[in-house]
This record gives structure tokens, sequence and C-alpha cells, in this order.
């Protein structure tokens, strides 16, 4: 999966997951930070760094430790200049979207990625805890239809949230 699927797939997600709690600053900051960091994994296709492609960077842990770091950074940041509970609060946004971003990508590319010889690309989601490769090459990586069509689906899932969130808090229905 590339860029544009590995956004599609993060905005379906952190949409669905955030329409039950309305359209605010808060539920559209996490959408936002979840789909920003979608592709951090790939950071490791960077020719700068020595490590392999779906390797090291394509696990939850690595999601969490980069989303705990960043979080706590910026989370520590925003307490000295605001307040203690809104730093704590813009932390946990931050750890929570990012961790989420990570995941989404690794469910991307669990379900993307078949190679050229048309056996799946797994990774290794859940190391270091275990060693288990995961992977089931629906259509290639590379597949900019399929690509398009998670950013579509993802953009939908967006629209609706919007929608929704407009409707319930101006509507006197709900
Ligand atoms: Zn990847």
């Amino acid at each position: 999966m590339n860029w544009k699927g590995h956004v599609g797939l993060s905005l379906l997600i952190s949409s669905l997951l955030m329409t039950p709690f309305g359209l605010n600053v808060i539920t559209l900051s996490f959408i936002i930070i979840t789909v920003l960091f979608s592709s951090l994994p790939d950071t490791d296709l960077i020719k700068l760094l020595p490590i392999d492609h779906r390797d090291l960077t394509h696990n939850v842990t690595f999601g969490i430790i980069f989303g705990a770091i960043l979080g706590a950074m910026i989370g520590f940041l925003a307490a000295m200049f605001t307040s203690n509970i809104l730093g704590i609060f813009i932390g946990l946004a931050i750890f929570l979207g990012i961790t989420l971003g990570v995941f989404s990508h690794l469910l991307g590319d669990m379900i993307a990625g078949l190679r050229y010889d048309g056996t799946p690309w797994k990774i290794k989601p859940v190391r270091p805890f275990s060693d288990k490769s995961v992977g089931y090459g629906v259509f290639m990586a590379t597949d900019e239809k399929v690509n398009i069509i998670f950013l579509k689906v993802g953009g939908l899932a967006f629209l609706f949230y919007i929608t929704f969130g407009i409707f319930t808090r101006y509507s006197t229905i709900l």
C-alpha cells in the first residue's frame, strides 16, 4: 500500500471511531494526527537509514514507543505554556493518534503487499513479543487503482463524520 492507501485507511478508521463523539476540535485533531502519521513506518524507505523495509518500523511496539516519546515531549511543552491538564490531554491525543496511525498502516500492509512472484510480503506486527509473520497479499502495494479506492472510501467516511457531526449539533431531533 502506498501513502494514498494509508491516508485512506487511516481516515476511514479514525473517522468512524470519532463519529459517535461528534464534530469538535478534539475529534478533528485526533483524525488529523492519525492521518499525518499513517505512513510513519515507511520512513524505513529513506535511503539514509540503514534498516530494511517492512522490518523494524512495521510493528505495534514501534508505534507505541514513537507515539509515547513524541506525545510526552509535545505534551510537556504544551503544559509549560498552558496548563498541566491541557498538556496531559494534548500529549495523550498525540500518543493515541500516532499509535492508531501506525496500527492502520500495519493493517494496510498486511492486506496489500503482493510480491511479483505472487507470494505475500509479510510483516511481523507484534515484534518483539512474537516473530509471527502476517500478510495476505490481496493486491500489490503499488496498485494505484486500489490505493485510490482506499483514499476515496476514507474520504467518504470523513465526509460522513463531518455531516453526522453537523447534523447532531444543529438538529433537535437527535
Ligand atoms: Zn509499510
